[in-house]
């Protein structure tokens, strides 16, 4: 085993605190990585405090791991030592299923093994980014961006993959409509990678507040929801929207936004049941839709175009001793846009 370093929630709601664990033994075909940074998303909290039942402690969060692979199994075949390389949030599937056989392990129904909070094939707890080291089969490993800052591509691992996958996957890019509701860490990187991708870009926020930075980030407009007007005057206007929000809100209203054919994708997971009319649907053939994440491939494809178009998340980082404090703030949403950890703060632990 591999003695490991890191922090861990010891029960559901506990604060973080220093942790000691193991890693399991470096396999053939596995990767070990130095963890230099690791994202903080805000469904780590929701884990933590065990908010949606079934978590496992001791917990160590974390699925935005980027790193560098300090050494690799006999069989491996796509790293080598020294490699700059990303985990997101999973680690394993049962790469047997219709979804892992197609490139979208993320939806594998058989044995899904998440980064954290998660269990191995035999049953042992994984655990996540906020520690110096991972064990990970090369076959889940990315490899990052080698000219743009490790740290600010960390937080594509997870926010950036669940807004690149619905933006390919509805097709935005030249002449479509893209609305973006909600400009935290997920909008950010949808404003972004829709920008990149050629979409005209409007970022839908509850007030105008962000507005200069909705623009520096690559938005051609940016409306308030606040004000009645903007659904008046947005009617039928976008191909495509992307709900990152989990506050409620009429969603019948956003839905009437979209022009025919239109779909509205949530990739926010509000916490009650969403009222929907069956008319904004009907009158206009227009789609509600999920998505999560990507698969291993895609997130490969989107480390690859954001290293090209020189897309990386806005970022602050802390140390890991000021976790605690930086999940309040991102509960208040009072960071621009994602806090990433610097795990050499780890050896002051
Ligand atoms: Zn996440
Ligand atoms: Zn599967």
């Amino acid at each position: 085993m591999i003695k490991t370093k890191g922090y861990a929630a010891m029960a559901a709601k506990a604060a973080l605190g220093p942790f000691s664990f193991d890693r399991r033994e470096r396999r053939e075909n596995d990767v070990v990585i130095d963890i230099k940074y690791c994202g903080i998303c805000h469904s780590a909290i929701h884990q933590v405090r065990d908010e949606r039942g079934g978590s496992i402690f001791p917990m160590v969060p974390g699925h935005e791991i980027a790193g560098v692979v300090a050494s690799i199994g006999g069989k491996v075949t796509k790293f080598k030592a020294g490699d700059k390389v990303g985990v997101g949030c999973f680690v394993d599937s049962c790469r047997k299923c219709p979804e892992c056989r197609s490139g979208i392990e993320q939806y594998c129904g058989e044995g899904l093994v998440l980064t954290y909070n998660g269990r191995e094939h035999d049953g042992t707890p994984t655990f996540g980014g906020y520690s110096e080291s991972i064990v990970v089969d090369e076959n889940y490993v990315l490899r990052m961006p080698d000219d743009l800052p490790l740290a600010a591509c960390a937080p594509l691992l997870c926010a950036g993959i669940t807004l690149y996958s619905p933006l390919m996957h509805w097709q935005a890019g030249p002449g479509k409509k893209v609305a973006i509701i909600g400009l935290g860490g997920l909008g950010h990187m949808g404003v972004k990678l829709a920008h990149a991708l050629g979409a005209e870009t409007t970022v839908l926020s509850q007030s105008l507040k962000k507005q200069s930075d909705g623009k520096r980030l690559g938005a051609d407009h940016f409306h308030a929801t606040s004000d009645p007007q903007t659904f008046a005057r947005l009617q039928r206007y976008f191909d495509l929207i992307i709900n990152t929000v989990s506050a409620e809100m009429d969603w019948n209203q956003y839905l009437g936004l979209l022009k025919v054919d239109g779909s509205m994708v949530v990739v926010g997971a509000p916490e009650k049941q969403i009222p929907i009319g069956a008319f904004p649907l009907i009158m206009g053939r227009r789609s509600l839709a999920g998505s999560a994440i990507g698969g291993i491939q895609e997130t490969q494809e989107m480390l690859d175009f954001c290293g090209k178009r020189n897309v990386v998340s806005d970022i602050e980082i802390t140390p890991i001793q000021k976790v605690n404090e930086a999940y309040e703030r991102v509960l208040k949403s009072d960071v621009r846009y994602r806090f990433v950890i610097d795990m050499a703060s780890l050896k002051a632990s």
